[in-house]
């Protein structure tokens, strides 16, 4: 009988490279046609309800009922224009993905049916709060948790449904998802950012983030997906001998694109683009099977949604294609892992990038400012912001193949870097007017001697390149909302003590120029060791990293206790971002999360190795045994000339049946072990040693296995086929 693994392989062999391009066509046709922006939202409501929603786009501004009640007549208007039957509210919880529950508009009164949407169905929703994870956030008898509506986002329509971008949050009013509290962070940041901004401009009113995503991904054949109960369960490979070829020729990067995934590709950049995602790059990553995609920047509330929606299309189109999408940061072992670099910058409403250096001095003054303030801040809370993005898979990925160092470090590129150097070697702007001259000079000679934005270090995770910051540490998996959360949060506390120094310098009789600069090198020179231009990947740079006290994350439920340091929690509270038992939530949230995902993992890993990989060693023993007995029929006592490499074989295979069998027993105990501490963090750091530890050892006596078993009898795809279909 074949093998499950052969019949995936006779199936996938099946599935060709289809194409099923519903659209033809110039893009712009389309694009955009399922979202219902301001401007088509025009069309379909009065002028004073259109005005009081971009009020509510632009300032935040509530909306009244009786507004509500037009605007969402008029969605439901344009949705059944658009076939839509359903509308849910579409939210972020803890999870990393996303949440719907999907109400029908359809209606019956007095024997009649029709349509219903009104004002209240669009602000809120209640949906069961009980089953999403609420750290403790949420009083038992009171399970009720109620979406609202974030008017800062289109509604669109998605498989026949409106969906409502929404913001999730407890009875209490404690923020439950990923987004009230970056809505939070992105008001704070702006601000901040505009009263350093009117330092240079006092027109400036609001300050905006931009952001753009860029997502990686492998494609698994869905039948060999299939075949593999770890990449089902988990999103990833338990176990797996890493194939002879994998990525060591170079020749998947940039490298033409297969057919049939090419196929896909177009296929849900279609389904994108009428969801207004403006996507722009598509190309082969590193890995074997492994891919890329970026659209272009926009406003972060949207580039996030945008984000969350594109993750959900690809999985949707996918299955057109019989291809799985494959998110998690480290599915394979030995090749790269997949992030999603986050592009961070901020612009004012004057229209002014803010991390782009200019071509007047003051212009320049202005960057230097906004640029000291984020190295200030990634150097302060370079721990938080590397815990942001820990989590259990994104650990398997953070400082192994290619991957971003698990320690925390910014390139400025050496045009910048020389300047900073210079303004830390300079002498006290107050001291003479000589340095004065000095400092004007320097800060004069930057749009001069800058262009050089190619000057690019692959190796940093949160470098500059040339007007914006690229966080690169981010799982490919995550809600990026988590990380950019925080990097606002942290820039915007930075800012405001940007602002309040100048203030305190001014008000000693210091002039304006004067003031900033001295801030800009107190900044610079408070944050230098954060500052690092090398290879992120060198050893060298990992004990340099602690010779500087930078803090590297090397456990990921050790990395969480940040949660709970004074500057964390201050910083978050005093931004009004999230309050202290928001942030306590979170803590238990990301623990919780860890163990639960890390159980499955053991779990997996066990059944497998029980069900699949021991049953198949034992398979080919018989086979080998088999033979052997022949050899001593028909040679007698000399039999051992003829099979000694069987015998061999069949002693190594017993060796490691009895360790993956021994282990696995063993693994079983040190979960349990676990599950009976109470403190969610420290059963997390139990698991993280104890339970991996062990999981390590039997992935290597498997993998050997796999080695020695014939290719006819074991039971899994292996990584030859996964990774090159
Ligand atoms: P690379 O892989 O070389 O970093 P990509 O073209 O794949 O470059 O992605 C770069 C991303 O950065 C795109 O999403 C792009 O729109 C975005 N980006 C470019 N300029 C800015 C900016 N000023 N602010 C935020 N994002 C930006
Ligand atoms: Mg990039």
């Amino acid at each position: 009988m074949a093998t499950f693994r052969q019949r995936a392989m006779d199936e996938a062999a099946t599935h060709g490279n289809g194409r099923f391009y519903n659209e033809e066509g110039p893009v712009s046709r389309y694009f955009g046609q399922n979202v219902l922006d301001l401007d088509k939202m025009r069309g379909y409501m009065s002028q004073q309800a259109y005005e009081a929603v971009l009020a509510s786009v632009r300032y935040g501004a509530k909306l009244d009922r009786s507004v509500a009640n037009e605007i969402a007549s008029g969605m439901k208007a344009w949705a059944i224009e658009m076939g839509a039957t359903h509308y849910t509210h579409l939210f972020q919880p803890l999870t990393d993905s996303t949440a719907e529950k999907h109400e029908a508009f359809i209606s019956v009164k007095d024997g009649k049916a029709f349509e219903k949407f009104n004002g209240s169905a669009l602000v809120q929703q209640e949906p069961d709060a009980s089953s999403f994870p609420n750290g403790g956030l949420r009083n038992t008898f009171e399970a009720r948790g109620y979406s609202a509506w974030d008017p800062s986002s289109p509604v669109f329509i998605m498989d026949g449904t409106l969906c409502i971008p929404s913001v999730f949050v407890s009875y209490t009013g404690e923020a439950l998802d990923t987004k009230a509290p970056n809505l939070k962070s992105l008001h704070a940041l702006s601000e901040a950012a505009v009263a350093v901004a009117n330092l240079f401009d006092e027109n400036v009113k609001s300050v905006k983030v931009n952001l753009g995503v860029e997502q990686e991904y492998f494609l698994v054949d869905e039948s060999l997906y299939n075949a593999r109960p770890d990449l089902m369960m988990t999103g990833r490979t338990v176990i797996g001998h890493t194939s002879a070829k994998d990525q060591q020729l170079e020749d998947h990067y940039f490298g033409a694109i297969p057919t049939r995934v090419s196929s896909f590709m177009k296929d849900f950049e279609t389904e994108a683009y009428k969801l207004g995602i403006l996507l722009q790059t598509r190309h082969n990553e590193v890995a074997p099977n492994q891919f890329e995609c970026a659209p272009v920047f926009c406003e972060a509330t949207k580039a996030i949604d945008q984000n969350m929606m594109l993750m959900i299309i690809m999985q949707k189109v996918a299955e057109k294609h019989h291809l799985k999408v494959i998110f998690h940061e480290k599915p394979f072992d030995g090749v790269n892992g997949s992030g999603k670099h986050c592009n961070w910058s901020i612009t004012t409403d004057t229209g002014v990038s803010l991390l782009s250096p200019g071509k007047t001095p003051t212009k320049n003054l202005q960057f230097l400012s906004f640029y000291a303030s984020v190295l200030r801040a990634v150097h302060r809370h370079h721990y938080l912001l590397m815990a942001s993005v820990a989590t259990l898979s994104n650990s398997y990925r953070l400082g192994g193949n290619e991957a971003p160092p698990s320690v925390m470090s910014v390139f400025s590129g050496s045009t910048l870097y020389g300047v900073f150097q210079a303004i830390m070697n300079m002498k006290d702007v107050k001291e003479s007017v000589d340095s004065k001259q000095e400092s004007i000079k320097i800060v004069n000679s930057i749009p001069e001697i800058f262009p050089d934005n190619t000057d690019r270090n692959r190796t940093s995770p949160f470098a500059f390149t040339g007007n914006r910051f690229e966080f690169r540490a981010v799982g490919s998996s995550q809600n990026v909302a988590t990380a950019v959360c925080v990097v606002n949060s942290i820039v915007a506390e930075s800012l405001r003590e940007f602002r309040k120094y100048v203030d305190a310098l001014e008000a000693a009789g210091e002039d304006r120029s004067s003031a900033v600069l001295a801030v800009v090198r107190r900044f610079i020179t408070e944050s230098r060791d954060i500052m690092f231009e090398g290879n992120g990947y060198s050893k060298e740079w990992e004990i340099e990293a602690a010779s500087r006290g930078l803090r590297a994350v090397r456990n990921v439920p050790d990395a969480y206790e940040v949660f709970n340091e004074e500057a964390t929690v201050e910083m978050f509270g005093k931004l009004g971002v999230l309050a202290p038992n928001e942030v306590q939530a979170r803590f238990e949230i990301l623990n919780e999360t860890y163990v639960k995902k890390l159980q499955i993992e053991a779990r997996i890993l066990g059944d497998i190795c029980l069900s699949h990989v021991i049953p198949a060693a034992v398979k080919y023993q018989n086979i080998l045994i088999e033979n052997v007995k022949g050899f001593k029929d028909i040679f007698g006592d000399s039999y051992m000339n003829y099979c000694a490499a069987e015998v061999e074989t069949l002693k190594k295979i017993s060796g490691y049946i009895n360790n993956v069998s021994k282990d696995v027993e063993l693994l079983v105990e040190a979960r349990k072990k676990a599950n009976r501490i109470e403190n969610i963090a420290e059963r997390a750091k139990v698991y993280s040693r104890d339970v991996k530890d062990m999981m390590d050892k039997i992935r290597e006596s498997a993998d050997n296995l796999e080695m020695l078993i014939d290719n006819e009898v074991w039971p899994l795809p292996k990584y030859r086929e996964l990774l090159f279909f």
